[in-house]
């Protein structure tokens, strides 16, 4: 059985004939009561399936595409171990990523390091290790990567991090390829045309290509074709200066459906216009296709992974809202807070129960703003109750902290019928374990 915003979870998700939702083929509730809660469930197909569509849409329209999963958005040993399997590059922005990454298998020479303010330690670490490509975000950076590797007696692959100056219209917090923000070199002050000189000119730098991000989730098209051809045209006089563009990245930021009512657009749609722009500005400068690098991170996981929670206290303030409290909350989802990230719940043990409340989800958490979902109609909830929220395997528990001192929650991955914990649920001991007394 289907219900009304299925859209928004997982692949293949469903109800079964209990009234209780089901996703990879595994019961929600029984899930729940084998590993507590709260808990983390990632759908292993909805990952695949996502990376598929990726290198499949983007390389049936331009065949020079590389799909580079940002792992910001959810990383540990089994997801840098699907993105292997799924042939995929890697966007990594720290040292701690490169290392969780390179420990389950993934090859560094497919890395592609971001960051504004990179140390000098992550710098030194990378070159030993072979990343591929460094994205350099500032002169300061583009000085000390090309002195360290000197030192190393290394040339380094670097890209150029550009700020086009083109909104996203994404929540402030996430834009990031306008004027005012801490990333990249902008181009509307010049210093662009600066760092692309000196990184040719640099002695141990191999300047690769030029890459952008305009933020995330943008859920147009346009920014991206805009900044395409901005970029392309601003780049025109370099040909004739020594800019060779190998590689040519406008990032990632591809968005998801957290709302029943604001799916995005399909890959294919951002795929058309992405590609055709690129194609149509390649051919008009007169050069030669570069490799495409696209950067999707929340769009790979973000639908495929749904948070478990179990009802506990009910406040009701008469005339003015409803609190039902859940046993996570900022700890494990901060987006709400952060960003008023806007999420859809449903009561996973009772899936055929009529809505009759306007509720607002809380999180146990010291914090008022400590929100999950505002004003949500759901079937009447008690404690014990179980609630599933979707659309929230990108930026959630990547975001995580033990506030309070809770213990971050337990992972799943499940797939045909079955579940398998790719991270276990934070334990007392955990919370003290590098404390000194
Ligand atoms: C965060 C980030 C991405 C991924 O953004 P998503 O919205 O998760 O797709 C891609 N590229 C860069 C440089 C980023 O910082």
């Amino acid at each position: 059985m289907t219900f009304s915003n299925a859209d928004v979870f997982p692949m293949g998700t469903t109800v079964n004939s209990k009234g209780v939702l089901e996703i990879g083929g595994c019961d929600i509730v029984s899930l729940a009561k084998t590993h507590g809660t709260p808990l983390y469930v990632y759908d292993e197909n909805t990952i695949r399936s996502m990376a598929r569509a990726f290198v499949g849409e983007f390389t049936s329209r331009y065949s020079k595409t590389s799909v580079a999963y940002a792992s910001k958005a959810f990383l540990n040993l089994a997801m840098a171990k699907i993105a292997t399997e799924e042939n995929l590059s890697l966007d990594v922005v720290s040292g701690g990523e490169v290392a969780v990454a390179n420990a389950a298998g993934f090859p560094c020479s497919k890395m592609y390091f971001h960051g504004n303010n990179k140390t000098p330690q992550e710098l030194s670490e990378a070159i030993d290790l072979g990343v591929g490509t460094i994205v350099v975000d500032g002169f300061q950076e583009l000085d000390l990567l090309n002195s360290i590797a000197k030192s190393k007696n290394a040339v380094q692959g670097i890209m150029l991090r550009l700020s086009p100056s083109v909104d996203a219209h994404t929540h402030a917090h996430t834009t990031t390829g306008i004027l005012d923000v801490k990333f990249g070199f902008s181009i509307e002050t010049g210093e662009s045309s600066i760092a692309i000189k000196q990184a040719i000119d640099s002695t141990n730098l191999d300047l690769q290509g030029i890459h952008f991000h305009l933020g995330s989730p943008i859920f147009e098209l346009e920014p991206y074709s805009t900044a395409i051809d901005t970029v392309l045209e601003y780049l025109k006089p370099f040909f004739s200066q020594g800019l060779e563009l190998k590689k040519f990245s406008p990032g990632g930021g591809f968005a998801i459906g957290y709302l029943q009512q604001q799916l995005p657009p399909s890959v294919s749609d951002y795929a058309d216009v992405i590609t055709s722009m690129l194609k149509n500005k390649c051919e008009d400068l007169g050069i030669e296709y570069p490799e495409l690098i696209i950067e999707p991170g929340r769009s790979i996981v973000g639908r495929a992974g749904v948070a478990i929670y179990t009802v506990g206290v009910t406040k009701e303030i008469p005339n003015v809202r409803t609190y039902v409290s859940l046993d996570g909350g900022m700890g494990d989802n901060i987006r709400p807070a952060l960003y008023d990230a806007q999420y859809e719940a449903v009561a996973a043990n009772k899936m055929s129960g009529e809505n009759v409340n306007i509720v607002t989800l809380a999180g146990k958490y010291c914090e008022t703003g400590d929100i999950l979902v505002k004003d949500i109609d759901l079937p009447k909830l008690d404690a014990g109750d179980i609630v599933a929220i979707p659309a929230s395997g990108a930026y959630c528990i990547a975001m995580s902290s033990n506030y309070n001192m809770n213990p971050r929650p337990e992972i799943v991955m499940v797939s045909e019928g079955k579940a398998r914990v790719i991270r276990k649920r934070e334990t007392y001991r955990d919370l003290m374990a590098l404390d000194l007394p």
